[in-house]
């Protein structure tokens, strides 16, 4: 039987990664022959969260080839996805996220749900169709939904997250709240990576009335730790929007403890974060924005809506 590839979106986060490796068993429990795979390097926290889930790897690939099976979580955009996907034979997609830059040659499952992370719907339909729930997949589920909804306070956060945080937390027997702060901390220590990595560790590629815009983001406990290197951030910027002809380059610092965010904005465009914030942006191209953490909902709408 072909092997099916199961992957989130690039620059993978903690519920493209964790949600990968659910969906793997859950292709299994169908008796699909499924691996999940990676389209990126594997950040702090997400370490942190396999490290907990006793998971020992996961493969990267970077293309597919002709005719081959996937499945993809967590993303469905073309821009954020595997290089050559026009190859792929989509056959399902399980989301939480708009839809667009999307469609295939042949009937597919396609299940979104407006969640705070793909994780949450993966629960449903393990409780729904009685697979077995393990300590490896539990964890990897309750770490994707503490990134996602940053430990239920982001705005994306819904009940249905909540009520599958609290059954993972009571399944695994320990503190999720301990837990999940530890493993976003784990995931704030920008030290190590050069000006170039910090901007793309978490970077998507949205397209809107042909101009091509890279919303990145980054957490932190201190946006006073980021923001200090500014310089080198926004030289890194620049050069991806003359290396990618980007119009525009958002960079987001997000405070998870205050829940509020900086943002950083570059290119020609860059007027559009203003009109889309109602902001005026410093001599540093950058303003606050009180109260924003979710670039899926509150970041990215009012900027693709501007532009
Ligand atoms: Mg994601
Ligand atoms: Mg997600
Ligand atoms: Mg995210």
């Amino acid at each position: 039987m072909e092997k099916i590839l199961i992957f989130g979106h690039k620059n993978p986060d903690t519920d493209s990664i964790c949600s990968s490796i659910v969906m793997e068993k859950i292709a299994k429990h169908y008796g699909l022959d499924a691996e999940a795979v990676r389209l990126g390097n594997i950040n702090k926290e997400t370490e942190y969260a396999l490290n907990h889930a006793e998971v020992e790897s996961i493969r990267e690939i970077s293309d597919v080839q002709e005719g081959q099976k996937v499945i993809l979580v967590d993303h469905n955009e073309k821009e954020q996805s595997v290089d050559c996907r026009e190859n792929a034979e989509i056959i399902g997609v399980l989301d939480h996220h708009r839809i667009a830059s999307f469609e295939t040659a042949t009937p597919l499952y396609y299940i979104s749900k407006p969640y705070g992370c793909t994780s949450t719907l993966l629960y449903e339909i393990i409780k729904k169709e009685n697979i077995e729930l393990d300590k490896q997949i539990a964890t990897l589920m309750l770490s994707a939904i503490i990134s996602d909804t940053l430990l239920l306070k982001s705005p994306t956060c819904t009940q249905k997250d909540k009520d599958a945080y609290y059954e993972l937390e009571e399944f695994l027997g320990i503190n999720a709240e301990e837990y999940g702060l530890e493993m976003l901390k784990a995931g704030t220590d920008l030290s190590i990576y050069s000006a170039d990595e910090v901007i793309n560790l978490d970077a998507k590629e949205f397209e809107a009335n042909n101009k091509k815009i890279v919303i990145s983001q980054v957490n932190t406990a201190d946006i006073d730790d980021v923001f200090v290197r500014r310089e080198e951030l926004e030289f890194a910027m620049e050069k991806q929007i003359a290396d990618r002809k980007l119009d525009l380059f958002v960079f987001l610092i997000t405070d998870i403890i205050n829940t509020n965010s900086k943002v950083i904005a570059l290119g020609e465009q860059k007027e559009v974060v203003e009109k889309a914030f109602n902001v005026k942006l410093d001599e540093n191209d950058s303003a606050m924005l009180e109260g924003v953490v979710s670039r899926k909902k509150q970041v990215a709408p009012p900027i693709l809506e501007v532009l």
